[in-house]
């Protein structure tokens, strides 16, 4: 079967809730993917940043292997013997006290909403059924029912409703606008500390500083959903470190895996986390042997390899060299660490065609919304690569779409 077969099944028995580049990949290995004609590409993507770490890094698929040799799944009506090892080590880690393991991203978006709602009925006092969440407009936190319910996209909503009540949505990046919508009743402020799928914004200087200060003042929880930003992706262990602060609630997901497995996590105070009791809230496969034990090493990976680090050089010099083109078509080169994103003007025709044009140059970035390219191939890229795809973009960004 060739590429075409394949893109001719999926489009016939597989919902089209996508729109993919028509490259079929069939092996992948640190920062490259190979497609079923045996052509490779270098994956600036990393799969919306799962695969920090890099595709199928050695040591964690050889923890998920040996994990799988002994037990995958035992539900959490019964304990297992990695679990207990990741809450540790994450919390450890990052400075939380606890840890709820989920799977997906917009699960454990949901089960932060559920915590600071609980947190607000039973520690903050607000009356029953009043809670208040205040959201930023352009966010992204997932597809479920209640993440779209909060977004502002018309297309993520459109055909979906009727949605969850009581959020609140202000622009993000502005701090009197918060300010004015927090109530006696809003118990949390959520936020991506950089938005990416929005097209990697990035808030005005001590915006987030200023947010959480107002959230500290009101007794509000500050809750970072950094499952894209996050585990390195913007040169810190957290995007929200570029402004020198401890989110009160903090949502990973996407590379706490490596990519290996869906596994996600919300991290907070004993006081947030501990309004859970047994039967509140759980999930058949979260906090799953496998899960814990591939999180485990993707973590290990993350540090023992200095990718944070890498990332915050290797993305300063790489951005540095994108805003040195001087290219008709670009507005903006933004980003932190290796977390980019190339703005084009309207009237360059939107980002796809120039994605296409570097897919066929053997580079695979995806457009994020018009007009937005984002670049964040896996931290384990090298300066090389990196080299090697600059010359690329920058003769696709000049010459339009050769
Ligand atoms: C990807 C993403 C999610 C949703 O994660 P899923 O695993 O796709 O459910 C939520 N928030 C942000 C910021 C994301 O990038």
């Amino acid at each position: 079967m060739q590429t075409q077969d394949y893109i001719e099944l999926e489009d016939r028995y597989n919902a089209h809730n996508y729109h993919p580049l028509d490259v079929v990949i069939e092996a992948a290995q640190g920062a490259w993917v190979t497609d079923v004609e045996g052509k490779k590409y270098l994956d600036f993507l990393s799969a919306y940043s799962a695969v920090n770490q890099g595709h199928n890094h050695p040591r964690i698929v050889q923890a998920m292997k040996d994990q799988l040799d002994r037990v995958a799944l035992t539900s959490r009506a019964f304990r297992n013997n990695q679990l207990p090892l990741l809450a540790k080590e994450l919390c450890e880690l990052t400075g939380y006290e606890m840890m709820l393991p989920m799977n997906s991203g917009a699960e454990a978006v949901e089960t932060a909403i559920k915590a600071a709602r609980k947190w607000g009925y039973t520690v903050k006092g607000v009356p029953a059924d009043q809670a208040e969440i205040i959201a930023c407009r352009d966010n992204f936190h997932g597809r479920t029912i209640t993440t779209v319910g909060m977004s502002t996209e018309p297309q993520y909503q459109a055909g979906f409703g009727p949605f969850t009540p009581g959020f609140k949505m202000v622009p993000y990046g502005d701090a009197k606008a918060l300010a004015e919508a927090i109530t006696p009743n809003t118990v949390g402020f959520i936020i991506e500390p950089i938005q990416g799928e929005a097209g990697v914004h990035i808030p005005p200087k001590g915006y987030l500083r200023k947010a959480f200060d107002l959230c500290r003042r009101n007794n509000v929880l500050f809750i970072a959903d950094e499952i894209q930003s996050g585990l390195g992706r913007a040169g810190k262990l957290f995007a929200h470190h570029w402004e020198n602060f401890n989110a009160d609630m903090v949502i990973i997901g996407k590379a706490l895996s490596g990519g290996l497995y869906p596994v996600s996590a919300v991290l907070s105070s004993r006081e947030v986390l501990g309004v859970f009791k047994p039967g509140d809230h759980g999930s058949t496969f979260g906090g799953n042997p496998l899960a814990c034990a591939v999180a485990r090493e993707a973590l290990k990976v993350l540090v023992e390899e200095k990718l944070i680090e890498r990332s915050a050089e290797l993305g300063e010099y790489f951005k540095g060299r994108l805003q040195r083109i001087e290219s008709p078509y670009v507005k903006e080169v933004r980003g932190r660490g290796l977390f980019i994103g190339v703005e084009l003007y309207p009237e360059a025709g939107g980002a796809r065609r120039f994605c296409v044009a570097l897919k066929e140059r053997g580079l695979l970035c995806k457009e994020t919304h018009e007009h937005t390219i984002r670049f964040a191939p896996p931290l384990v890229v090298k300066k090389e690569e990196l080299d090697w795809a600059y010359g690329h973009i920058e003769a696709v960004l000049m010459n339009g779409n050769q």
